[in-house]
């Protein structure tokens, strides 16, 4: 290995992004390491019990906790109610694992139904931030069986480590948010005699994870190999957000629905488009079953909850309320040129309509943003301008058909 090659054997930084590298016979250390194995020692030996302490741990009401998600998050009341309570009883969990009592609670592990683009990443983030607890977002498209071309579900654990810094400790306690649960779902009602590497094989694995467990964790990621060194990390006190879109679960619940309650279609449509627009408000675990998730699966994800679409009313909302709405961050961009922006009422419908019309979403929002104020952020900084109004027009003139056209091909 050439010298600047050298990298810490546990967390695998290079030795140029580490203050000291301290060599072994045939490994290396890093100074991080070296605190954090440090720390671990030290615990090892002052307390026989590594659970959570009240003082590192603040722990919030429901309502404070669904407060802070309101700063954030427009709309989806619903899901910020039930996460609130699920996160206080899960951490209230934790706070319990160290009194002498029979009665267990188990883990409220979520499960969060909604289209993509409706928030889902976005509250199990501010939840993350809000606890100051380490956050890791997988997407379970990349998930395969173990032996199988893709990544084993332990890689999960793997991105909580690093994103506690290897603290294990804090990566015991952490979040993690696994994306897209849905496309894991059994291909077709019939468990198949072919092997399903990617569906139902990965539920199984991740059966353990979710319930609680410890796991060998190759800390620098991918295969295992018998010389690479392991972290156990225990699963128990990590909770699981798992989301999806499930795409035409809507089907199901519906002919639920109307196989409960003769001639309830025909009074959901006197109720109106919206109604029939949400249908997600009426799932229940059993519609995920016949989705084709396993109903082991189901079950350790408890609590589940649904994400309403955004509708013009909510996107407008989400351009200038949240505490850090894009609209606030442009503001506060030019701000730092001593350039005072501003934006018209029009101009605002404008955007949104621009990403209704184009089904774009609330991510396509910032785009549309970028699109209209990229020459201004080009030009204005250095210049005599101090002041930028952007008006329907101005928007209008910026966002001609080929840049909708770029816009709709990310999307
Ligand atoms: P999902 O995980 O459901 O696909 P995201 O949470 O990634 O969606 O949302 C994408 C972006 O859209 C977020 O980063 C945020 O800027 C914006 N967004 C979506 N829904 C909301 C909402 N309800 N309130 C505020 N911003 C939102």
């Amino acid at each position: 290995m050439s010298k600047e090659q050298l990298e810490c054997s546990f967390c695998g930084r290079n030795k140029a992004d580490t203050n000291l590298l301290i060599a072994g016979l045939d490994a290396h250390i890093c100074d991080r390491c070296i605190e954090q194995a440090h720390g671990i020692v030290l615990e090892d030996t002052s307390v026989d019990q590594p659970g959570v302490s009240d003082a590192e741990l603040e722990l919030k009401k429901p309502k404070a906790i669904k407060t802070f998600l309101d700063e954030y998050i427009i709309g989806q009341d619903f899901t910020k109610k039930v996460m609130s309570v699920a996160v206080y009883n899960h951490y209230k969990r934790l706070l319990q694992k160290n009194t002498d009592d029979d009665v267990e609670i188990q883990k409220s592990n979520i499960m969060m139904v909604g289209q993509t683009g409706t928030g889902k990443t976005l509250i199990a983030k501010t939840i993350a931030r809000m606890l100051n607890v380490p956050l890791a977002i997988v997407d379970a498209t990349v998930l395969t069986e173990a032996g199988y071309v893709g990544e084993d579900v332990e890689s999960i654990l793997t991105r909580l480590l690093q994103a506690a810094d290897y603290n294990l400790e804090k990566a015991q306690t952490g979040i993690v948010f696994i994306d897209e649960i849905d496309k894991i779902a059994r291909k077709s009602d019939n468990p198949s005699i072919t092997r399903d590497v990617s569906g139902e094989g990965v539920q199984q694995g991740l059966l353990k994870l979710l319930e609680g467990t410890v796991v060998n964790v190759p800390p620098k990621g991918g295969r295992k190999h018998p010389d690479q060194k392991f972290i156990e990390v225990n699963t128990e006190n990590i909770l699981f957000i798992a989301g999806g879109a499930f795409d035409g679960i809507e089907k199901v619940i519906q002919k639920r629905m109307n196989m409960q309650a003769v001639g309830f279609s025909a009074s959901m449509s006197n109720d109106g488009v919206a109604e029939k627009d949400n249908l997600l408000q009426y799932i229940i675990p059993k519609d995920i079953k016949d989705f084709g998730m396993i109903p082991e699966i189901i079950g350790r994800l408890p609590v589940l909850t649904h994400m309403d679409p955004l509708d013009a009313r909510t996107l407008r909302a989400i351009l200038t309320e949240p505490k850090n709405a894009i609209i606030k961050q442009y503001k506060k961009l030019f701000e730092m040129d001593d350039i005072e922006f501003t934006i018209t009422d029009d101009a605002l419908s404008f955007i949104v309509e621009r990403a209704v019309e184009y089904k774009l979403g609330a991510r396509g929002l910032r785009s549309l943003c970028e699109a209209i104020l990229t020459d201004a952020m080009f030009d204005m900084p250095g210049s005599n301008e101090n002041k930028l109004e952007v008006s329907k027009d101005y928007a209008e003139s910026k966002l001609n058909k080929k840049a909708i056209q770029k816009l709709k091909a990310v999307s």
